[in-house]
């Protein structure tokens, strides 16, 4: 029989696929001994039974959840609806991957008229028993009822307006009273029924909505996002109330057993004195910080802190701790692994091998790869002038720019037709997400550092500043005032989210540096990796960048980026619409000294490590002037000036413009066909690139150019292709009698290319996979026609899984890699292999990479301590008999 149903006791913190993750580590931490309120949990597997019987609680589900409320009630010695001793839980959703805040959470339940005026007699409390009521009538309303909780606020704030009270506290028990009465009527009137007095009634209504949640749009998005499996399902957490709301000696907070933002290792976090859990997280109340507990409750808080040091050693990890002070006890609700900003996942995993809690391995695989993105952007530079509007929490770093906006959809609207947004709202809730995702940053007014705005601006790594109180936010009228200042709608404001300042309009930003902890943290990752990181540059400054950042040789310079120079393009037509031979030489023979300055810089730049020039790759008639805005600009000269000189100009342009023109150009006259139709543009290009060597080997710089030949098909392209890259290197060698040493290799990016390999590899010394356009050339899609039009949709229904440009199709795409790795190989066993495309600088595709044995992947340099880490994560997973997973 299913066992659908376990007493906390009865499970164990690596149950989380069954248990959830709130599940396992509360059965965790009972099995240790730490004071957990008891409970049990309802498993994933019977929240997909509950979804394969169309959404009805399967008997045996309902039966063993009847049979643990009996052992919970024998435990706690209180009855669910015993009207002199009632037992009140909470119902809370957890699934296997933290979500946090996406999914829904009822207190109190068990209460009803009867248990009320128990819990009233019980606690010699009427007051707290009266506003808990209220309490659990809002969250169900909402949460199981589906009714809008701005019912029951406005009825609220109506008796607060009459009583003349300004917060909730003045309310006294018989108001409290009142408010139940009015929060009746409104359930009546919503749901024509009374609101639920039956506990158990209550409570199977419950695990139903939490199930239900599991599908909620939020959810979904949040899915979605952090490519969270649909089939996993949500486990319900059923667990015993404890009260932070009983008093002066009474609490609630969270904490993070180190600082989640910076890293350092001290207790972080905030806790409200007389409150329940969902003030805290929902940023209502702003909290006090966590330091200041010592003060108020010092039993309490060393007691707290000992609990924390005790779960992170045996967690082996930075904890997000849920706690509960009732009457001077404390209580842990939950514990989890803390989400944590790049710098700090950096700090903790560095400092946790230092205190011999990690090995250097596993602090390697404690770093997500993606994160590190965060660190690789620009901040406020600080030399730059500030002109500070207000200071608020410092709740994820980073610096962002953009036009304020007051709405989640009008900050996803405009963050879809590209523009950068700052999300500002009193408050922020999961029902913004989409906004959050579409912002380049968020503020808010009320709130903590835990607040929902915070945790998933962290989770994001996008800027965030919270529970900045000076600034008085108008929704309604698209407008914040601090003081006299009002910012409207669509003002540009700069949010310093590390130091928590808002700024007016657009300040100066400054590259990132890596930090001492993050260098070393590379350093352990490069001892472990077994394959080569490059990086993508087409010029010396990026390449300087580039080997700032750890990349161990240029894997792709583009020729192509040097030739679109403003100074350089008009030469670059000239050679283009050149009518002969000589004209075509002149343009030519004027771009050479300056390609040839190029790759001396990039040569230099990389000081003796491997560069890796690919000859010119885009169809020629992208240098030239769009068709249609020529066409326009020749006819209104026909009109207005038919006998000049630039008219006569432009037709010629036009003429040539039509002649280049394609119904493909992806498909058409680019790549090394160039090279075979035009091998006059090839050699001056392998010119330079000799020239560039013999100079810098003058200077006693050592060089390693590889020349790459594009878009192969056939190994005859790239036979003649290598013997005019070979003609000029002589001619350079005997002119200046000098030898160098350099390689001739191709890119493989159309499918024949892999199939041929081994009849291609007898001509080449490297491979390198450009998995860009093999990838275009393998599905048939044209990028800029797939992205704009259908690639999206395939992606939300499921037809694919990720953006094949973006995450290596392994299954077709990486089929490819591997069998042009496996032929190129059997005919030249010394034959060198990389991958160029964008997948380069992916952390699953550098996984794929490494296993499939290519020497090294190449990438844009401010992904290069990315792909560093993460090919350090591939050995390392490989020696444990790992395998990849996004989550
Ligand atoms: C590729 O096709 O993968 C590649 C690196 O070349 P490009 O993106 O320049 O076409
Ligand atoms: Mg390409």
């Amino acid at each position: 029989m299913e066992k659908y149903v376990y007493l906390f006791h009865e499970g164990n913190g690596d149950m989380k696929e069954l248990l959830g993750g709130k599940g396992a580590n509360l059965a965790e931490m009972t099995r240790i001994g730490l004071p957990v309120p008891n409970g049990f949990t309802i498993t994933t597997q019977a929240c997909n039974a509950y979804y394969e019987s169309n959404k009805n609680i399967p008997t045996l589900v309902e039966k063993q959840t009847l049979e643990a409320l009996s052992r919970l009630e024998e435990k706690m010695n209180k009855k669910l609806g015993d009207p002199k001793n009632p037992l009140l839980v909470s119902v809370r959703s957890g699934s296997v991957f933290s979500m946090p805040g996406m999914m829904d959470t009822i207190l109190n339940l068990g209460m009803n008229d009867e248990t009320v005026a128990g819990m009233a007699i019980l606690t010699n409390n009427a007051r707290f028993a009266y506003d808990s009521y209220r309490r659990f009538i809002q969250m169900f309303s909402d949460v199981v009822l589906e009714i809008d909780s701005y019912y029951f606020e406005q009825l609220l704030e109506e008796t607060r307006e009459q009583k003349g009270y300004s917060s909730d506290p003045e309310l006294t028990s018989e108001d409290w009273q009142e408010v139940i009465k009015g929060y009746k009527e409104i359930v009546k009137k919503h749901t024509r029924k009374d609101f639920p007095q039956d506990p158990k009634e209550q409570l199977f209504l419950a695990i139903k909505a939490v199930f239900n949640s599991w599908n909620n749009q939020r959810a979904i998005v949040y899915r979605r996002l952090n490519k969270i499996p649909d089939h996993l399902g949500t486990a319900v957490n059923i667990q015993s109330m404890v009260f932070g709301n009983m008093g002066n000696d009474s609490g609630t907070g969270v904490a993070f057993t180190r600082n989640p933002s910076t890293g350092e290792p001290i207790l972080y976090g905030e806790y409200l004195i007389n409150a329940q859990g969902e003030d805290v997280v929902a940023g209502i109340r702003t909290p006090q910080p966590i330091a200041t507990l010592k003060d108020e409750m010092p039993g309490v808080y060393q007691q707290f802190a000992e609990t924390c040091h005790c779960l992170e050693q045996h967690y082996e990890e930075m904890q997000d701790i849920e706690f509960t002070v009732e009457r001077g006890k404390l209580f842990i609700l939950q514990t989890r692994n803390g989400k944590r900003t790049a710098q700090a996942a950096i700090r903790i995993a560095v400092d946790m091998v230092k205190e011999g809690i990690l090995d250097r391995k596993t602090a390697i695989l404690r770093v997500d790869p993606d994160q590190l993105n965060q660190l690789l952007h620009r901040r406020i530079d600080d030399r730059a002038e500030r002109k500070v509007l207000a200071k608020g929490l410092p709740a994820s770093p980073g610096a962002a720019t953009g036009m304020v906006v007051f709405d989640a959809d009008e900050a996803e609207q405009l963050g879809n037709e590209g523009k950068r947004v700052i999300l500002a709202r009193p408050e922020t809730t999961p029902d913004d997400i989409h906004g959050i995702v579409a912002s380049q940053g968020i503020l808010t007014s009320r709130g903590g550092m835990t607040s929902h705005a915070a945790v998933v601006a962290r989770g994001m790594g996008k800027a965030c500043i919270c529970g900045c109180e000076a600034l008085k936010i108008d929704v309604r009228a698209k407008q914040f005032k601090v003081g006299e200042m009002v910012v409207n709608y669509g003002d540009v404001i700069t949010i310093d989210g590390s130091s928590g300042e808002i700024l007016l309009g657009e300040i100066t930003m400054i590259d990132p540096e890596l930090s001492p902890e993050f260098q070393l943290l590379l350093a352990w990752a490069d001892q472990e990796r077994k394959i080569e990181v490059r990086a993508n540059a087409d010029n010396p400054v990026d390449a300087k960048k580039a080997f700032e950042f750890g990349a161990g040789g240029i894997g792709l310079c583009r020729t192509e980026h040097m030739f679109m120079d403003l100074t350089r393009l008009p030469i670059v037509q000239k050679m283009i619409i050149a009518e002969n031979h000589d004209e075509r030489m002149e343009a030519l023979e004027q771009l050479l000294p300056m390609q040839q300055g190029d790759f001396e810089g990039i040569f230099e730049a990389m000081q003796g490590n491997p560069v890796t020039i690919r000859l010119l790759d885009p169809p020629l008639h992208e240098f030239l002037p769009d068709k249609e805005n020529l066409l326009v600009e020749v006819t209104k000269l026909q009109i207005l000036d038919p006998q000049s000189e630039e008219l006569k100009k432009k037709e010629k342009l036009l003429k040539k413009v039509r002649q280049l023109d394609e119904f493909n150009p992806m498909l058409g006259l680019r790549g090394c066909r160039l090279g075979m139709v035009h091998p006059e543009i090839y050699e001056m290009q392998a010119k330079a690139i000799f020239n560039a060597a013999v100079r810098l080997a003058e200077k006693g710089i050592e060089v390693k150019p590889e020349i790459m030949i594009p878009l192969v098909g056939h190994v005859n392209e790239l036979k003649q292709m290598r013997q005019l890259v070979m003609e000029v290197a002589n001619q350079v060698q005997i002119s200046t009698g000098k030898t160098i040493h350099y390689t001739v290799g191709t890119m493989i990016e159309i499918p024949r290319a892999a199939l041929t390999a081994d009849q291609i590899a007898e001509e080449a010394d490297f491979f390198s996979f450009g998995t860009n356009d093999l990838t275009q050339t393998t599905f048939g899609y044209s990028r800029d026609d797939a992205e704009g039009k259908f690639l999206q949709a395939y992606i939300e229904t499921k037809v694919l899984p990720d953006n094949p440009f973006a995450v290596l199709d392994q299954e077709g795409v990486g089929k490819l890699v591997e069998t042009g790795i496996k032929l190129g190989r059997i005919t030249n066993p010394s034959l060198k292999t990389g991958i160029c495309g964008e997948h380069g600088g992916e952390k699953s595709s550098i996984d794929f990479c490494y296993r499939t044995g290519l020497d090294y992947v190449s990438c844009s340099p401010y992904r290069v301590p990315l792909a560093r880490l993460a090919a350090a994560q591939a050995t390392i997973r490989h020696e444990k008999n790992e395998v990849f997973t996004t989550a």
